[in-house]
Protein backbone atom coordinates (compact mmCIF):
# COMPACT_ATOMS: atom_id res chain seq x y z
CA UNK A 1 0.00 0.00 0.00
CA UNK A 2 1.55 3.70 -0.89
CA UNK A 3 2.24 5.70 1.64
CA UNK A 4 -1.00 8.12 2.66
CA UNK A 5 0.75 10.86 3.71
CA UNK A 6 -1.89 13.58 3.33
CA UNK A 7 0.01 16.68 4.02
CA UNK A 8 3.03 17.79 2.55
CA UNK A 9 3.91 20.41 5.30
CA UNK A 10 2.45 21.17 8.78
CA UNK A 11 0.63 24.59 7.10
CA UNK A 12 -1.35 22.35 5.37
CA UNK A 13 -2.78 20.48 8.14
CA UNK A 14 -6.18 21.29 9.91
CA UNK A 15 -5.71 24.58 12.26
CA UNK A 16 -6.06 22.57 15.19
CA UNK A 17 -3.09 19.96 14.00
CA UNK A 18 -1.28 23.52 13.28
CA UNK A 19 -2.05 24.66 17.09
CA UNK A 20 -0.71 21.51 18.60
CA UNK A 21 2.18 20.96 16.13
CA UNK A 22 3.27 24.44 16.96
CA UNK A 23 2.85 24.10 20.67
CA UNK A 24 4.79 20.66 20.67
CA UNK A 25 7.84 22.12 18.64
CA UNK A 26 8.74 19.01 16.55
CA UNK A 27 8.47 15.66 18.71
CA UNK A 28 7.72 13.37 15.67
CA UNK A 29 9.00 9.47 16.55
CA UNK A 30 11.15 8.04 14.42
CA UNK A 31 10.30 5.10 11.45
CA UNK A 32 9.95 1.53 12.56
CA UNK A 33 13.62 0.19 11.13
CA UNK A 34 14.29 -3.33 11.39
CA UNK A 35 12.72 -5.65 12.99
CA UNK A 36 10.34 -5.66 16.57
CA UNK A 37 8.40 -8.09 18.30
CA UNK A 38 5.41 -6.91 20.30
CA UNK A 39 2.29 -8.89 22.23
CA UNK A 40 -0.24 -5.99 20.70
CA UNK A 41 0.49 -4.34 17.86
CA UNK A 42 -2.03 -1.67 16.68
CA UNK A 43 -2.51 0.34 13.22
CA UNK A 44 -3.43 3.09 13.14
CA UNK A 45 -2.95 6.25 15.67
CA UNK A 46 -5.72 8.09 16.05
CA UNK A 47 -8.10 8.18 19.16
CA UNK A 48 -9.50 4.69 18.49
CA UNK A 49 -5.90 2.82 18.09
CA UNK A 50 -4.59 5.05 21.38
CA UNK A 51 -7.63 5.00 23.56
CA UNK A 52 -6.58 0.96 22.96
CA UNK A 53 -3.22 1.54 23.96
CA UNK A 54 -3.91 2.97 26.66
CA UNK A 55 -6.41 0.99 28.41
CA UNK A 56 -4.08 -2.38 27.40
CA UNK A 57 -1.50 -0.75 29.47
CA UNK A 58 -3.93 -0.30 32.50
CA UNK A 59 -5.44 -3.88 32.15
CA UNK A 60 -2.36 -5.45 32.01
CA UNK A 61 1.35 -3.40 32.12
CA UNK A 62 3.53 -5.91 30.96
CA UNK A 63 1.90 -6.65 27.68
CA UNK A 64 4.08 -5.07 25.41
CA UNK A 65 2.02 -2.64 22.76
CA UNK A 66 3.69 -0.77 19.67
CA UNK A 67 1.84 1.07 17.72
CA UNK A 68 1.83 1.88 13.98
CA UNK A 69 1.47 5.49 12.28
CA UNK A 70 1.73 6.18 8.52
CA UNK A 71 1.96 10.08 9.06
CA UNK A 72 1.64 11.64 12.75
CA UNK A 73 -0.45 10.63 15.22
CA UNK A 74 -3.64 12.73 15.22
CA UNK A 75 -3.02 13.62 11.03
CA UNK A 76 -6.15 11.34 10.34
CA UNK A 77 -10.02 12.32 11.26
CA UNK A 78 -8.58 12.16 14.84
CA UNK A 79 -6.99 15.50 14.58
CA UNK A 80 -9.37 17.15 12.23
CA UNK A 81 -13.10 16.69 12.93
CA UNK A 82 -15.70 19.51 14.79
CA UNK A 83 -14.62 18.30 18.17
CA UNK A 84 -17.92 17.53 19.25
CA UNK A 85 -17.60 14.79 22.50
CA UNK A 86 -21.21 13.13 21.71
CA UNK A 87 -23.03 10.17 23.20
CA UNK A 88 -25.24 7.45 22.06
CA UNK A 89 -28.08 8.80 23.42
CA UNK A 90 -29.36 10.26 19.93
CA UNK A 91 -28.61 6.75 18.20
CA UNK A 92 -30.68 5.15 20.66
CA UNK A 93 -33.07 3.47 18.26
CA UNK A 94 -30.79 2.44 16.07
CA UNK A 95 -29.19 1.01 19.29
CA UNK A 96 -32.17 -0.64 20.41
CA UNK A 97 -32.77 -2.23 16.69
CA UNK A 98 -29.72 -4.47 16.89
CA UNK A 99 -29.90 -5.46 20.52
CA UNK A 100 -31.53 -5.66 23.95
CA UNK A 101 -33.26 -3.05 25.20
CA UNK A 102 -30.52 -3.18 28.30
CA UNK A 103 -27.90 -3.61 26.25
CA UNK A 104 -28.69 -0.56 24.28
CA UNK A 105 -29.08 1.27 27.37
CA UNK A 106 -25.82 0.24 28.74
CA UNK A 107 -23.88 1.03 25.89
CA UNK A 108 -25.86 4.74 25.69
CA UNK A 109 -24.90 4.83 29.40
CA UNK A 110 -21.58 4.16 28.56
CA UNK A 111 -21.04 6.55 25.93
CA UNK A 112 -22.21 8.77 28.35
CA UNK A 113 -19.65 8.15 30.97
CA UNK A 114 -16.97 7.82 28.12
CA UNK A 115 -17.49 11.66 27.52
CA UNK A 116 -16.94 12.58 31.51
CA UNK A 117 -13.96 9.88 31.21
CA UNK A 118 -12.33 11.88 29.23
CA UNK A 119 -12.52 14.68 30.96
CA UNK A 120 -11.19 12.77 33.65
CA UNK A 121 -8.48 11.83 32.02
CA UNK A 122 -7.12 15.33 30.36
CA UNK A 123 -6.93 16.62 34.16
CA UNK A 124 -5.15 13.76 35.22
CA UNK A 125 -2.90 13.28 32.93
CA UNK A 126 -2.56 16.82 32.06
CA UNK A 127 -3.53 17.12 28.88
CA UNK A 128 -4.81 20.63 27.85
CA UNK A 129 -7.72 19.75 25.29
CA UNK A 130 -10.01 22.87 26.16
CA UNK A 131 -12.37 19.90 27.20
CA UNK A 132 -15.67 21.95 27.73
CA UNK A 133 -18.45 20.32 29.30
CA UNK A 134 -21.03 22.53 28.06
CA UNK A 135 -23.60 20.39 26.42
CA UNK A 136 -24.87 19.94 22.97
CA UNK A 137 -28.23 22.00 21.65
CA UNK A 138 -29.80 19.80 18.57
CA UNK A 139 -31.37 22.02 16.84
CA UNK A 140 -33.63 23.41 13.73
CA UNK A 141 -32.69 26.03 11.39
CA UNK A 142 -36.22 25.62 9.02
CA UNK A 143 -39.24 24.43 10.63
CA UNK A 144 -39.09 21.18 8.60
CA UNK A 145 -36.37 20.54 11.08
CA UNK A 146 -38.60 21.06 13.88
CA UNK A 147 -39.25 18.65 16.02
CA UNK A 148 -36.46 16.15 14.44
CA UNK A 149 -35.92 14.81 18.19
CA UNK A 150 -39.49 13.87 18.84
CA UNK A 151 -39.23 10.34 18.12
CA UNK A 152 -35.80 9.71 19.85
CA UNK A 153 -37.52 11.89 22.96
CA UNK A 154 -40.65 9.56 23.37
CA UNK A 155 -37.92 6.47 22.88
CA UNK A 156 -35.95 7.16 25.56
CA UNK A 157 -39.03 8.09 27.70
CA UNK A 158 -40.68 4.79 27.45
CA UNK A 159 -37.41 3.18 29.55
CA UNK A 160 -37.42 6.25 31.72
CA UNK A 161 -33.47 7.57 30.54
CA UNK A 162 -34.30 11.51 29.88
CA UNK A 163 -30.52 12.65 28.77
CA UNK A 164 -32.11 15.87 26.41
CA UNK A 165 -33.92 18.89 27.94
CA UNK A 166 -36.73 20.62 25.63
CA UNK A 167 -35.96 23.89 25.48
CA UNK A 168 -38.47 26.75 24.48
CA UNK A 169 -37.83 28.85 21.50
CA UNK A 170 -36.22 31.91 23.95
CA UNK A 171 -33.78 29.09 25.40
CA UNK A 172 -32.73 28.19 22.31
CA UNK A 173 -31.67 31.76 21.32
CA UNK A 174 -29.98 32.91 24.96
CA UNK A 175 -27.80 28.93 24.39
CA UNK A 176 -27.02 29.76 20.64
CA UNK A 177 -27.01 33.24 20.16
CA UNK A 178 -29.31 32.68 16.43
CA UNK A 179 -32.38 33.64 15.67
CA UNK A 180 -31.66 30.72 13.01
CA UNK A 181 -32.67 28.62 15.83
CA UNK A 182 -36.24 27.83 15.74
CA UNK A 183 -36.34 25.20 18.33
CA UNK A 184 -34.33 22.30 19.89
CA UNK A 185 -33.62 19.92 22.64
CA UNK A 186 -30.35 20.10 24.64
CA UNK A 187 -27.99 17.47 26.11
CA UNK A 188 -26.20 18.30 29.46
CA UNK A 189 -23.70 15.10 28.36
CA UNK A 190 -21.68 16.43 25.57
CA UNK A 191 -18.26 18.17 25.88
CA UNK A 192 -16.07 20.19 23.41
CA UNK A 193 -12.93 19.29 22.77
CA UNK A 194 -9.74 20.47 20.86
CA UNK A 195 -9.66 17.34 18.97
CA UNK A 196 -5.45 17.60 17.91
CA UNK A 197 -4.75 17.95 21.41
CA UNK A 198 -6.76 15.36 22.38
CA UNK A 199 -5.39 12.82 20.43
CA UNK A 200 -1.77 14.11 20.89
CA UNK A 201 -2.13 14.14 24.39
CA UNK A 202 -3.12 10.46 24.45
CA UNK A 203 -0.06 9.83 22.73
CA UNK A 204 2.02 11.03 25.71
CA UNK A 205 0.18 9.38 27.65
CA UNK A 206 0.39 6.17 25.92
CA UNK A 207 4.15 6.41 25.79
CA UNK A 208 4.29 7.11 29.20
CA UNK A 209 2.66 4.38 30.08
CA UNK A 210 5.38 2.40 28.10
CA UNK A 211 3.58 2.37 24.90
CA UNK A 212 5.77 1.99 21.88
CA UNK A 213 5.26 4.16 18.67
CA UNK A 214 6.38 4.69 15.38
CA UNK A 215 5.46 7.28 13.16
CA UNK A 216 5.63 7.62 9.82
CA UNK A 217 5.72 3.95 9.35
CA UNK A 218 2.59 2.59 6.71
CA UNK A 219 1.78 -0.76 7.74
CA UNK A 220 2.22 -2.35 4.14
CA UNK A 221 0.43 -5.65 4.63
CA UNK A 222 0.10 -8.66 7.27
CA UNK A 223 0.34 -12.41 7.68
CA UNK A 224 -1.06 -15.00 9.71
CA UNK A 225 0.13 -18.08 10.99
CA UNK A 226 -0.28 -20.14 14.06
CA UNK A 227 2.68 -18.51 15.69
CA UNK A 228 1.34 -14.96 15.64
CA UNK A 229 0.87 -12.24 13.21
CA UNK A 230 3.68 -10.20 11.08
CA UNK A 231 3.36 -6.97 9.36
CA UNK A 232 5.46 -5.06 7.08
CA UNK A 233 6.64 -2.10 6.77
CA UNK A 234 8.88 -0.09 5.04
CA UNK A 235 11.80 -0.56 7.24
CA UNK A 236 11.14 -4.21 8.16
CA UNK A 237 8.64 -5.83 10.22
CA UNK A 238 6.69 -6.58 13.28
CA UNK A 239 5.70 -9.80 14.89
CA UNK A 240 3.20 -9.81 16.63
CA UNK A 241 0.61 -12.51 18.88
CA UNK A 242 -2.26 -9.96 18.01
CA UNK A 243 -2.91 -7.02 16.02
CA UNK A 244 -5.56 -4.61 16.10
CA UNK A 245 -6.54 -1.98 13.39
CA UNK A 246 -7.54 0.75 13.78
CA UNK A 247 -6.97 2.60 10.40
CA UNK A 248 -10.86 3.94 10.23
CA UNK A 249 -11.96 4.93 6.63
CA UNK A 250 -8.54 3.52 5.38
CA UNK A 251 -10.17 0.04 6.52
CA UNK A 252 -12.43 0.24 3.59
CA UNK A 253 -9.68 -1.51 1.32
CA UNK A 254 -10.67 -4.68 3.00
CA UNK A 255 -13.40 -6.16 0.96
CA UNK A 256 -15.92 -7.88 3.73
CA UNK A 257 -15.55 -4.11 5.74
CA UNK A 258 -15.96 -1.90 2.26
CA UNK A 259 -19.69 -3.31 2.08
CA UNK A 260 -20.56 -2.06 5.47
CA UNK A 261 -18.91 0.86 4.90
CA UNK A 262 -19.20 4.57 3.24
CA UNK A 263 -16.64 7.25 3.18
CA UNK A 264 -17.80 10.25 3.08
CA UNK A 265 -16.09 14.09 2.94
CA UNK A 266 -16.71 16.65 6.05
CA UNK A 267 -16.02 20.32 5.38
CA UNK A 268 -14.93 22.83 7.59
CA UNK A 269 -14.42 26.50 8.09
CA UNK A 270 -12.32 28.19 11.32
CA UNK A 271 -12.55 31.51 11.47
CA UNK A 272 -10.10 34.42 13.46
CA UNK A 273 -9.98 34.30 16.80
CA UNK A 274 -12.56 36.86 18.26
CA UNK A 275 -13.85 36.25 21.76
CA UNK A 276 -14.83 39.88 22.17
CA UNK A 277 -17.60 39.56 19.58
CA UNK A 278 -18.12 36.18 20.35
CA UNK A 279 -19.43 37.00 24.01
CA UNK A 280 -21.62 39.99 22.50
CA UNK A 281 -23.51 36.96 20.46
CA UNK A 282 -24.13 35.54 23.29
CA UNK A 283 -22.92 32.46 22.46
CA UNK A 284 -22.36 29.68 25.48
CA UNK A 285 -18.59 29.28 25.49
CA UNK A 286 -17.94 25.78 24.31
CA UNK A 287 -21.83 24.79 23.59
CA UNK A 288 -21.75 22.13 20.63
CA UNK A 289 -24.45 22.58 17.79
CA UNK A 290 -25.87 21.35 15.15
CA UNK A 291 -28.97 21.53 13.23
CA UNK A 292 -31.01 18.58 12.10
CA UNK A 293 -30.52 17.98 8.60
CA UNK A 294 -28.96 14.96 6.87
CA UNK A 295 -26.19 16.96 5.41
CA UNK A 296 -25.45 18.47 8.96
CA UNK A 297 -24.03 21.79 9.91
CA UNK A 298 -22.72 21.27 13.46
CA UNK A 299 -20.61 24.84 14.54
CA UNK A 300 -19.05 25.52 18.45
CA UNK A 301 -16.81 28.23 19.32
CA UNK A 302 -13.63 27.91 20.68
CA UNK A 303 -11.79 28.79 23.63
CA UNK A 304 -9.45 31.23 22.00
CA UNK A 305 -12.68 32.73 20.51
CA UNK A 306 -13.22 31.38 17.05
CA UNK A 307 -16.04 29.69 14.76
CA UNK A 308 -15.60 26.24 13.95
CA UNK A 309 -18.40 25.47 11.76
CA UNK A 310 -18.64 21.83 9.15
CA UNK A 311 -21.00 20.31 7.26
CA UNK A 312 -21.53 16.32 6.91
CA UNK A 313 -22.10 14.44 3.64
CA UNK A 314 -19.31 15.71 1.32
CA UNK A 315 -17.66 14.02 -1.56
CA UNK A 316 -17.53 10.02 -1.36
CA UNK A 317 -14.85 7.92 -1.96
CA UNK A 318 -15.39 5.64 -5.14
CA UNK A 319 -15.31 1.73 -3.80
CA UNK A 320 -15.53 3.34 -0.32
CA UNK A 321 -11.78 4.27 -0.63
CA UNK A 322 -9.67 7.14 0.93
CA UNK A 323 -7.93 9.34 -1.50
CA UNK A 324 -6.53 12.49 -1.01
CA UNK A 325 -8.91 15.06 -2.33
CA UNK A 326 -11.52 13.85 0.62
CA UNK A 327 -8.07 15.29 2.15
CA UNK A 328 -8.07 18.44 0.16
CA UNK A 329 -8.98 21.87 0.28
CA UNK A 330 -13.48 21.52 0.44
CA UNK A 331 -14.99 21.90 -2.32
CA UNK A 332 -18.22 23.33 -0.47
CA UNK A 333 -15.70 25.91 1.26
CA UNK A 334 -17.66 28.71 -0.16
CA UNK A 335 -21.25 26.93 0.96
CA UNK A 336 -19.86 26.16 4.56
CA UNK A 337 -19.03 29.49 4.92
CA UNK A 338 -22.45 31.62 3.29
CA UNK A 339 -24.27 28.96 6.16
CA UNK A 340 -22.51 30.04 8.93
CA UNK A 341 -22.66 34.10 7.88
CA UNK A 342 -26.45 32.90 7.70
CA UNK A 343 -26.38 31.11 11.00
CA UNK A 344 -24.26 34.43 12.20
CA UNK A 345 -24.72 37.42 10.22
CA UNK A 346 -23.38 39.79 13.25
CA UNK A 347 -20.30 37.50 12.31
CA UNK A 348 -20.30 38.41 8.60
CA UNK A 349 -17.38 40.21 8.54
CA UNK A 350 -15.36 38.07 10.69
CA UNK A 351 -12.19 36.87 8.70
CA UNK A 352 -11.92 32.73 7.48
CA UNK A 353 -8.49 31.77 8.26
CA UNK A 354 -8.34 27.52 8.06
CA UNK A 355 -10.45 25.34 5.92
CA UNK A 356 -10.16 21.66 5.29
CA UNK A 357 -11.65 18.43 4.64
CA UNK A 358 -11.53 14.98 5.93
CA UNK A 359 -13.07 11.37 5.37
CA UNK A 360 -15.78 10.09 7.54
CA UNK A 361 -16.07 6.22 8.11
CA UNK A 362 -20.34 5.83 8.09
CA UNK A 363 -21.45 2.51 8.34
CA UNK A 364 -24.18 0.94 6.85
CA UNK A 365 -26.46 1.75 10.25
CA UNK A 366 -24.88 4.62 11.49
CA UNK A 367 -23.00 2.75 14.43
CA UNK A 368 -19.29 1.55 14.99
CA UNK A 369 -18.71 -2.52 14.37
CA UNK A 370 -15.93 -4.45 15.16
CA UNK A 371 -15.21 -7.86 14.51
CA UNK A 372 -11.72 -9.78 13.82
CA UNK A 373 -10.97 -9.82 9.89
CA UNK A 374 -10.52 -12.54 7.34
CA UNK A 375 -11.80 -15.16 10.43
CA UNK A 376 -8.43 -14.51 12.18
CA UNK A 377 -8.99 -14.37 16.15
CA UNK A 378 -5.80 -12.66 15.91
CA UNK A 379 -6.90 -9.54 13.71
CA UNK A 380 -9.14 -7.25 15.38
CA UNK A 381 -10.69 -3.99 13.91
CA UNK A 382 -13.60 -1.70 15.12
CA UNK A 383 -14.74 1.17 12.04
CA UNK A 384 -18.19 3.05 11.38
CA UNK A 385 -17.75 5.75 14.07
CA UNK A 386 -20.03 7.61 11.43
CA UNK A 387 -19.17 10.84 12.31
CA UNK A 388 -19.51 10.57 16.22
CA UNK A 389 -16.02 9.02 17.41
CA UNK A 390 -14.65 11.59 20.09
CA UNK A 391 -16.45 9.87 22.78
CA UNK A 392 -17.29 6.47 21.09
CA UNK A 393 -13.34 5.89 20.30
CA UNK A 394 -12.66 5.68 24.01
CA UNK A 395 -15.75 2.75 24.24
CA UNK A 396 -13.74 1.53 20.86
CA UNK A 397 -10.61 1.39 23.44
CA UNK A 398 -12.05 -0.54 25.81
CA UNK A 399 -13.55 -3.24 23.19
CA UNK A 400 -10.52 -3.62 21.53
CA UNK A 401 -8.70 -3.94 24.15
CA UNK A 402 -10.74 -6.62 25.84
CA UNK A 403 -10.63 -8.35 22.61
CA UNK A 404 -7.07 -8.33 22.15
CA UNK A 405 -6.37 -9.30 25.65
CA UNK A 406 -8.50 -12.36 24.94
CA UNK A 407 -10.82 -11.02 27.77
CA UNK A 408 -14.51 -12.19 28.09
CA UNK A 409 -15.31 -9.33 30.06
CA UNK A 410 -18.47 -6.83 29.56
CA UNK A 411 -16.34 -5.45 26.45
CA UNK A 412 -14.93 -8.99 24.75
CA UNK A 413 -18.52 -9.90 24.47
CA UNK A 414 -20.33 -6.48 23.50
CA UNK A 415 -23.27 -6.27 21.37
CA UNK A 416 -20.89 -3.72 19.41
CA UNK A 417 -18.73 -6.96 18.68
CA UNK A 418 -21.26 -7.44 15.02
CA UNK A 419 -21.56 -7.40 11.65
CA UNK A 420 -23.92 -4.76 10.04
CA UNK A 421 -27.06 -6.23 9.15
CA UNK A 422 -27.64 -4.14 5.91
CA UNK A 423 -24.78 -4.38 2.92
CA UNK A 424 -24.21 -1.79 0.41
CA UNK A 425 -24.17 -2.40 -3.25
CA UNK A 426 -21.47 -3.02 -4.98
CA UNK A 427 -19.84 -0.62 -7.67
CA UNK A 428 -20.19 0.98 -9.80
CA UNK A 429 -23.54 1.01 -8.06
CA UNK A 430 -22.85 1.86 -4.84
CA UNK A 431 -20.98 5.09 -6.16
CA UNK A 432 -23.60 6.52 -9.29
CA UNK A 433 -26.86 5.66 -6.49
CA UNK A 434 -24.27 8.12 -3.47
CA UNK A 435 -24.34 10.55 -6.31
CA UNK A 436 -28.03 10.17 -7.32
CA UNK A 437 -29.36 9.95 -3.28
CA UNK A 438 -26.95 13.23 -2.17
CA UNK A 439 -28.23 15.27 -5.07
CA UNK A 440 -31.68 14.36 -4.07
CA UNK A 441 -30.72 14.95 -0.34
CA UNK A 442 -29.43 18.42 -1.63
CA UNK A 443 -32.46 19.07 -3.60
CA UNK A 444 -34.91 18.16 -0.27
CA UNK A 445 -32.68 20.63 2.06
CA UNK A 446 -32.57 23.39 -0.32
CA UNK A 447 -36.29 23.10 -0.80
CA UNK A 448 -36.60 22.78 2.76
CA UNK A 449 -34.32 25.87 3.78
CA UNK A 450 -36.73 27.85 0.88
CA UNK A 451 -39.95 27.04 2.89
CA UNK A 452 -41.00 24.47 -0.32
CA UNK A 453 -41.88 20.96 -0.07
CA UNK A 454 -39.68 18.35 -1.24
CA UNK A 455 -41.15 16.35 -4.51
CA UNK A 456 -42.21 12.56 -3.43
CA UNK A 457 -39.83 10.98 -5.49
CA UNK A 458 -36.90 13.68 -4.17
CA UNK A 459 -38.35 12.68 -0.59
CA UNK A 460 -38.44 8.73 -1.38
CA UNK A 461 -34.73 9.07 -3.02
CA UNK A 462 -33.27 10.69 0.44
CA UNK A 463 -34.87 7.69 2.35
CA UNK A 464 -32.50 5.63 1.04
CA UNK A 465 -29.38 7.16 2.72
CA UNK A 466 -27.85 4.90 5.23
CA UNK A 467 -25.92 7.63 7.11
CA UNK A 468 -27.46 9.76 10.12
CA UNK A 469 -25.39 11.85 12.36
CA UNK A 470 -28.25 10.89 14.87
CA UNK A 471 -31.50 8.49 14.63
C1 LIG B 1 -14.07 16.78 9.23
C2 LIG B 1 -14.53 15.81 10.29
C3 LIG B 1 -15.35 16.26 11.32
C4 LIG B 1 -15.76 15.37 12.32
N1 LIG B 1 -16.44 15.86 13.40
C5 LIG B 1 -16.70 15.05 14.45
C6 LIG B 1 -17.23 15.56 15.66
O1 LIG B 1 -17.40 16.77 15.83
N2 LIG B 1 -17.52 14.69 16.65
C7 LIG B 1 -17.29 13.35 16.52
O2 LIG B 1 -17.56 12.61 17.46
N3 LIG B 1 -16.72 12.85 15.42
C8 LIG B 1 -16.40 13.65 14.39
N4 LIG B 1 -15.77 13.15 13.29
C9 LIG B 1 -15.40 11.73 13.29
C10 LIG B 1 -14.20 11.46 14.21
O3 LIG B 1 -13.17 12.37 13.93
C11 LIG B 1 -13.71 10.02 14.00
O4 LIG B 1 -14.78 9.13 14.24
C12 LIG B 1 -12.56 9.63 14.93
O5 LIG B 1 -11.55 10.59 14.92
C13 LIG B 1 -12.03 8.29 14.49
O6 LIG B 1 -10.81 8.03 15.14
P1 LIG B 1 -9.94 6.81 14.64
O7 LIG B 1 -8.80 6.68 15.55
O8 LIG B 1 -10.83 5.62 14.47
O9 LIG B 1 -9.48 7.22 13.17
P2 LIG B 1 -8.34 8.25 12.66
O10 LIG B 1 -8.16 9.39 13.54
O11 LIG B 1 -8.66 8.54 11.22
O12 LIG B 1 -7.02 7.40 12.76
C14 LIG B 1 -6.66 6.43 11.82
C15 LIG B 1 -5.16 6.56 11.63
O13 LIG B 1 -4.70 5.45 10.88
C16 LIG B 1 -3.58 5.90 10.11
N5 LIG B 1 -3.38 4.91 9.04
C17 LIG B 1 -4.15 4.68 7.96
N6 LIG B 1 -3.64 3.68 7.24
C18 LIG B 1 -2.53 3.25 7.87
C19 LIG B 1 -1.56 2.24 7.62
N7 LIG B 1 -1.63 1.44 6.54
N8 LIG B 1 -0.54 2.08 8.50
C20 LIG B 1 -0.44 2.87 9.60
N9 LIG B 1 -1.33 3.85 9.88
C21 LIG B 1 -2.36 4.03 9.03
C22 LIG B 1 -4.01 7.28 9.64
O14 LIG B 1 -2.92 8.09 9.25
C23 LIG B 1 -4.74 7.80 10.88
O15 LIG B 1 -3.90 8.58 11.70
C24 LIG B 1 -15.38 13.99 12.26
C25 LIG B 1 -14.57 13.55 11.21
C26 LIG B 1 -14.14 14.45 10.24
C27 LIG B 1 -13.24 13.95 9.14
Amino acid sequence: MASNAKYESSAARPLWMQQVLEREGGDDRPPLQGDENVDVCIVGGGFTGLWTAIRIAELEPTVRVGVLESDICGAGASGANGGFAMTWWPKFATLKKMMSTDDALRLAMASEKAVAEIGRFCDNNHIDADFVPAGWLWTATNSSQLGSWNDTIKDLASVGATPFRELSQREVLEMGGSERHLGGVFEAGVATVQPAALVRGLRSAAIAAGVRIWEKTPMLDFNVSSQGVKVSVPGGMVSADQLVLTTNAWLARYKEIRRHLLVLGSDVIATDAVPERLASVGWTPGLAISDSRRMVHYYRPTNDGRVVFGKGGGRLGFRAHMNRSLWATPLRGPQVIDQFRRTYPTLSDVAITNTWSGAVDYSSDSLPFFGTLGGSERVHYGVGFSGNGVGPSYVGGQILASRALGRDDEWGTSPMIRTPQTALPPEPFRTLGGHVVRAAMRSKESSEDQGKNPSRLVRRITELDPTSFVG
